[in-house]
């Protein structure tokens, strides 16, 4: 992935967002979907992921093309209380 020169557009760092890897979850339709490996540029001050649009799309695109592909996990999920 390219090194880009942007500095964060949510804090005051002089440091450019770094690439990295990280694991990213959307839900559609009540069903959660988890992608590992995702390209990301993270701002090194306060930890702001940048997304890459296109990327996103294929993302949005592996859900609703792709999905015999996913390997089915296990996982168990707590709702806390509103404390509204
Ligand atoms: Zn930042």
């Amino acid at each position: 992935m390219p090194k880009r020169k942007y500095i964060c557009e949510f804090c005051d760092t002089e440091k450019p967002q770094e690439p990295r890897l990280v694991t990213l979850t959307m839900t559609r339709n009540g069903r959660w979907f988890i992608f590992e490996n995702v390209p990301v540029h993270v701002c090194p001050n306060c930890g702001h992921r940048y997304y890459d649009g296109p990327m996103l799309l294929k993302l949005e695109r592996m859900i609703t093309e792709q999905l015999s592909e996913a390997r089915p996990i296990e996982a168990w999920a707590f709702s806390l209380p509103n404390p509204d």
